[in-house]
């Protein structure tokens, strides 16, 4: 093997016994790869199918959304899809750990949802960050998480030759998650109008700035944190260096143009879910 990483020898170990080999990829993905080639490269590479966690984000957010709802007098709710966020509160603030939104992350959600609906199939997980790496593996649900320096290293080791198939990710997809990587994305497409008032929320990125947060004694009652300062998009798997601002950019022009994109039965819908428990304890 040409000087890989062990993650990196696992995941060309998957690809070359030649199972049904499925991607996750996370949405800040765009960042470090041109999504209008992607999928048939990864495809040339050997997946099987590629899938963005969007469908699981969405997921994600229906829970939160019920469990407010039903729970409108609780004190706090506190995101928990940002591993080292969860660890920070369990770790720092053990009084506020029972505010965690009791629910799997869009990464976790979304392999229970390829599982219940695929068979036979191994998982990978393309990450922004390393920290995904302890979540997948406690979950025992992801054979292999790599980052985006990772898979671009294997890229341009491997050269793959991009397959002639649709650019477009396979079933489950969803568009409007597409900014959870972003700070304020998951307040923003949570719908909590008409729950909060918009004081009662407040979005936070940057483990200092969650820090300084907490440390106030804050009085709002929803609180969005990812510890990333510029949220998934500075996570340390991500491979260029352009400032927060562009890699925003990236995002942001990617929800736009792949909005207007037919997406047919390649949509997820909540039947796909049905009987699948996304329940999680901290
Ligand atoms: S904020 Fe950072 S640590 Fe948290 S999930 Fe995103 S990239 Fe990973």
């Amino acid at each position: 093997m040409k000087n890989y990483s062990d993650d990196q020898i696992s995941l060309l170990e998957l690809l070359a016994f030649k199972e049904d080999v499925f991607l996750m990829v996370a949405p800040s993905f765009v960042v470090d790869f041109d999504y209008k080639t992607f999928v048939p490269l990864m495809k040339g590479l050997g997946f099987d199918k590629v899938f963005e966690i969007t469908f699981g984000a969405k997921m994600v957010n229906n829970n939160y959304q019920k469990f407010i709802v039903s729970n409108k007098d609780q004190e706090k709710f506190i995101s928990s899809t940002c591993p080292l966020s969860v660890n920070l509160i369990i770790a720092k603030y053990p009084n506020l750990k029972k505010f965690l939104l009791p629910f799997n992350s869009p990464m976790i959600a979304m392999a229970k949802i390829i599982k219940k609906n695929f068979s036979k199939n191994k998982i990978v997980f393309l990450s922004p960050c390393n920290a995904k790496k302890i979540e997948a593996k406690k979950s025992g649900l992801i054979d292999c998480v790599i980052t985006f320096k990772e898979l671009k290293d294997i890229i341009e080791k491997e050269k793959p030759i991009p397959m002639k198939c649709s650019h477009l990710f396979d079933r489950f997809y969803n568009d409007y998650t597409k900014i959870y990587p972003l700070p304020g994305g998951l307040t923003k497409t949570l719908h909590l109008k008409g729950i909060f008032k918009e004081n009662e929320t407040i979005s936070v990125d940057g483990q200092r700035n969650i820090i300084n947060l907490f440390d106030s004694k804050p009085k709002q009652k929803f609180f969005d944190i990812l510890f990333c300062k510029g949220g998934c998009i500075g996570g340390d798997g991500i491979s260029i260096k352009t400032p927060i601002f562009f890699k925003k950019f990236s995002v942001t022009s990617y929800l736009k143009q792949s909005s207007k994109e037919k997406i047919g039965n390649r949509k997820g819908l909540e039947k796909y879910t049905k009987g699948i428990s996304f329940k999680k304890k901290f």
